[in-house]
């Protein structure tokens, strides 16, 4: 079984697995001042260190939270809920962990834009500049796009919002591990981060928040985390994506070198078949994430065709299980038939060269059965 669908999520490393087993041993509270506490507690400020390096910020601007989705939340609805009002900026294109709660706010009397993309997935600058309102609270627009890959011009938005004074949040949670990110180049105001997207577990990640930058938390109980996300920390797991973070850091040429290496014979292979189309070609994308367009397929079969040899996606694995062209791949102008015979296919850095060529072959199979088929149908 090959597997090829890295941006739904990653193996668990296992090194990242063998500090998380360590970690289960050292079962005190954190908030404790004994011995068993303290040592809890150092755990965690030793990852958090490790996790604010990988992005270049300071350990103080790192808060532990579930994953992008909540870290998203947390910004979004942490920031906005500091006023009763106001207008937010966001994409066309972003992950429903973003979508929903603006559609939320939106409900509750918000006002929202959401910015289109280009043919190629990508927000313009002058768009989110030309968007800004009097009363402009928020602008959150993902780093990298989950389902094509396209990088978004977040540098450019990010100054133009920084000199405005306007607070900018990113949803990086497909960006952290495979291209490099820097809160001192990139100057955002928060930051999502999913573990679970770097080789660490699900149910853990992150949200850099700015120092001095003040949001409300959505929870309420004692000051863990700045009491932005009150509850007994889970040790092993913060643990874990600290391991995750430091690995990245220090392998980051190695694992960059490597998707590259794994995906582009891949691009090649898939374009030679007839009918197949890149989609953000020309923008630029993650290293290791492939979303196509084969026409003659239905995206969601093909994907359950290949499902016992080849794990791929159709759209995000988020939303799969529904046949409804995906939202990114609309916004950016494909039609509906096109975006129903979309797939994404995204490496990591288990993905071995021989794996990528015994996926084409199986890839070139099956549209073969299918072309069969239908020419003899
Ligand atoms: N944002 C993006 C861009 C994602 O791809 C995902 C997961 O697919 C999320 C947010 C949600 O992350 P999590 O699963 O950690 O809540």
């Amino acid at each position: 079984m090959i597997y090829l669908d890295y941006n739904a999520t990653t193996p668990l490393e296992p090194r990242v697995k063998e500090e998380i087993i360590k970690t289960f041993e050292e079962f005190g509270n954190p908030s404790s001042s004994h011995k068993f506490g303290k040592k809890a507690k150092e755990i965690i400020e030793s990852a958090r260190v490790k996790v604010a390096k990988l992005i270049d910020a300071e350990p103080e601007e790192i808060i532990f939270t579930s994953g992008a989705t909540e870290s998203n939340n947390l910004a979004i609805f942490g920031r906005t809920l500091c006023f009763n009002g106001g207008h937010i900026i966001t994409s066309s294109i972003e992950h429903p962990s973003v979508v929903n709660p603006c559609k939320q706010l939106a409900r509750m009397g918000y006002d929202v834009t959401f910015l289109p993309v280009n043919s190629q997935g990508m927000v313009d600058p002058d768009d989110v500049k030309k968007a800004i309102k009097k009363d402009t609270i928020l602008v959150t627009i993902m780093h990298s796009n989950n389902e094509t890959g396209v990088i978004q011009p977040v540098k450019e938005i990010a100054e133009m919002l920084a000199e405005k004074e306007i607070p900018f949040h990113t949803d990086c949670a497909q960006s952290i591990g495979k291209v490099r990110v820097s809160v001192r180049e990139l100057p955002v105001t928060m930051l999502s981060i999913a573990g679970h997207k770097f080789y660490a577990p699900k149910g853990i990640g992150a949200l850099f928040l700015r120092k001095d930058f003040f949001i409300k938390p959505l929870l309420f109980g004692a000051s863990h985390e700045k009491g932005l996300r009150p509850g007994t920390e889970n040790t092993p797991y913060i643990a874990g994506v600290g391991k995750a973070a430091e690995i990245i850091y220090e392998e980051f040429d190695e694992i960059s070198k490597h998707l590259l290496e794994v995906t582009e014979p891949l691009l090649k292979g898939l374009l030679e078949i007839s009918n197949a189309k890149l989609n953000g070609a020309g923008s630029p994308r993650l290293p290791n994430t492939l979303n196509i367009s084969i026409k003659g397929i239905l995206a969601d079969e093909f994907v359950e065709r290949l499902s016992q040899k080849v794990a791929i996606s159709a759209g995000s694995a988020c939303h799969a299980g529904v046949r409804k062209p995906s939202y990114v791949l609309l916004s950016m102008g494909l039609s509906e038939q096109e975006a129903l015979s979309s797939i994404r296919i995204s490496t990591g850095k288990f993905t071995t060269f021989q794996e990528v060529i015994n996926a084409l072959e199986i890839i070139k199979q099956e549209l073969n059965k299918i072309y069969c088929a239908s020419t003899n149908s």
